[in-house]
């Protein structure tokens, strides 16, 4: 199995456990030959939160102190809160940063922080909630070119939706929201961009890394290349957990090779035959 982790949090991150170091030797002692911290990055402009901006010049001094491709080879990469009012900011963002690689997300969907703020889903069924968020994960799709590289956890709504509703909704069904599903994939495809399998969705308890299986099958049918595979780890013992799962559903889907990101270029390995 290729053990290669292109999602990592340091406690760089707001939430982070670990520091940078704790993760660089967790990864030597498990063998994992290389990962990628894409520490958060999110405007907070106009959201209610006492969460402070990552500052990056912080980061990029503390990644190459630590950095030390003889021990464990990392890459510098950055998890972009995408939100379409903040697009002149993460532009300015990233045309100053030489980043290896960037996974935009939707965390701040409509100026709300659905992880701490349910006044998101307030007056939703758990449909209209679901495209809530998908409407926005298209503008913000239609409107970025260069800031990223994949999309993350792209169907991340279920985690609260779930939190939100129960059992009325366990996860977004590829038929039940296909038009939308196809016109975000699409763009995604004819931009270049991916997506990533982010194996957190286990770690949360959906059964199931982001996005589920009907999603990733209907990327590939499309004509979706690119993914990455990441664990989303917050702490340094989180670190490529799952990955026999992606691995089998990228098979199931019909992929054979990841991306794997170098100063924004993705080099594409194999990884049929690695499984084991
Ligand atoms: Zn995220
Ligand atoms: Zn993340």
């Amino acid at each position: 199995m290729l053990r290669i982790d292109q999602h990592v949090h340091s406690s760089l991150s707001h939430d982070g456990i670990s520091n940078m170091r704790e993760h660089m030797v967790h990864a030597r002692n498990y063998g994992i030959s290389e990962f990628t911290f894409t520490e958060h990055y999110d405007d907070y402009t106009g959201v209610n939160t006492d969460i402070k901006e990552l500052d990056i010049n912080r980061y990029r001094e503390e990644y190459l102190k630590n950095k030390d491709d003889s021990f464990v080879k990392t890459n510098f990469g950055i998890e972009i809160g995408l939100r379409p009012e903040s697009y002149n900011k993460i532009s300015t963002l990233v045309k100053e940063n030489k980043f290896d690689f960037i996974i935009g997300s939707s965390h701040i969907t409509c100026g709300k922080d659905m992880s701490r703020d349910e006044t998101f889903f307030e007056g939703l069924t758990p449909h209209d909630a679901v495209l809530r968020y998908l409407n926005e994960v298209l503008e913000n799709v239609k409107i970025y070119k260069d800031e990223f590289d994949v999309y993350g956890h792209i169907d991340y709504v279920i985690r609260y939706v779930i939190g939100n509703y129960g059992k009325a909704m366990t996860k977004i069904d590829y038929n039940e929201f296909r038009e939308i599903l196809d016109e975000i994939l699409l763009s995604i495809i004819k931009k270049d961009k991916g997506i990533e399998i982010n194996t957190s969705g286990v770690r949360y308890g959906l059964g199931t890394p982001h996005p589920n299986i009907g999603i990733l099958k209907r990327y590939h049918e499309l004509g979706g290349k690119i993914i990455t595979i990441g664990s989303d780890a917050h702490k340094a013992t989180q670190l490529i957990n799952d990955f026999n799962i992606a691995y089998s559903m990228l098979e199931e889907a019909g992929f054979n090779e990841i991306a794997v990101y170098h100063g924004r270029k993705p080099d594409f390995v194999k990884v049929k035959g690695t499984r084991h």
